[in-house]
């Protein structure tokens, strides 16, 4: 009987879920969107839904179903299998997602953060397959990490490690949402690199970045800096150049410390490609110690499923190549 997993990435907007089978094949794919203002009960009872659609969709019986992984964005006690706090979700305070999740649907239950699944995909399927000590790093809206020790998550006493979006860069820096100043968030994310243009653009550069989009200085994403920059905009270019720089530096110190092999980066901000990876790696090298300058730096592959496809690959490592050594039933 073939075996399968489901991976779940519920999102502030839409839920995405995934069947894979044993092999660590994709047999299923199916969004819906979240509606989030129906509070927990109403998310949950959509997130059992799905998994009951795509099964009956791929004609996947109850028996063949191993587990399930499921990435919840915010705070996440993956050991008790709640959500702590999610900004994004109304209502998200101490819910017991896995034990309501694996209740209903009878299947063991793995539950994480929504980045670190992410960062489970790269590492199992994606950039990061067959290396042992690797970092992800989701350059989004936000930046969110995942950081492989001898092929383990760390996660740290609070399941709260890896934020190395609120590394300090810039001293006098501008003030970040967590209340420190000068985070490598506030230049590397998409809102820092929005953030750069804008002002940029105020102390009265030219560029074509207005123009690109449409006149309007608030309609401006991280992804119009990067076409502007891929054209050859100086603005854009020196906005680009300065968030390579940042986040080298903050790569520079993370290989110092963990010496991994590979770094992976992927994100929205990824978009920009190697008129991003190029002058990063630039700056590690030049920052580094010479061995911890040998990190191989390279993009994400899994794209915008990544958190669905890790959050099944993680499934699938417990579950079905594990066997269930660990057990996450609820
Ligand atoms: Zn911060």
């Amino acid at each position: 009987m073939s075996q399968y997993v489901a991976g779940i990435d519920l999102g502030g907007t839409n839920i995405a879920a995934i069947l894979m089978d044993a092999a660590g094949q994709t047999r299923g794919w199916a969004t819906w969107p979240t509606e989030a203002g129906s509070g927990p009960a109403g998310v949950i009872e959509r997130i059992i839904a799905l998994i009951k659609f795509i099964m009956d969709q791929n004609g996947i019986t109850e028996q063949q179903l191993r587990g399930i992984g499921l990435g919840v964005p915010g705070l996440v006690n993956s050991r008790e299998g709640k959500s702590v706090f999610s900004p994004n979700l109304p209502g998200w305070r101490d819910i017991p997602v896995a034990e309501m999740v694996g209740r209903e649907i009878g299947v063991p239950l793995i539950i994480d953060n929504d980045v670190r699944m992410a960062a489970w995909g790269e590492k199992l399927l994606g950039a990061g397959r067959g290396w042992e000590d690797v970092i992800c790093l989701t350059l989004g809206t936000g930046i969110g990490s995942g950081i492989f020790i001898k092929g383990k998550m760390f996660k740290g006493r609070d399941e709260s490690a890896g934020e190395i979006g609120h590394v300090t860069v810039e001293k006098d820096g501008p003030r970040c949402s967590c209340g420190n100043y000068g985070c490598l968030e506030m230049y590397a994310s998409g809102r820092g690199i929005v953030r750069q243009a804008r002002e940029a653009l105020e102390r009265g550069s030219s560029s074509m970045l207005l123009e690109l989009a449409g006149g309007n200085a608030g309609s401006i994403t991280a992804a119009t800096v990067c076409q502007a920059a891929v054209k050859g905009d100086r603005l854009a270019r020196q906005v680009m150049e300065k968030t390579a720089l940042y986040l080298g530096i903050a790569l520079a110190g993370l290989a110092n410390i963990l010496n991994p092999q590979r770094i992976v980066l992927g994100g929205g901000v990824m978009g920009a490609g190697e008129l991003l990876l190029e002058p990063v790696r630039r700056v590690v090298r030049e920052r580094a110690m010479p061995l911890n300058r040998e990190v191989e730096i390279v993009a994400a592959e899994l794209g915008e499923r990544a958190g669905a496809i890790g959050a099944a690959a993680l499934a699938r490592q417990e579950f079905i190549l594990e066997e269930g050594r660990t057990k996450w039933t609820w």
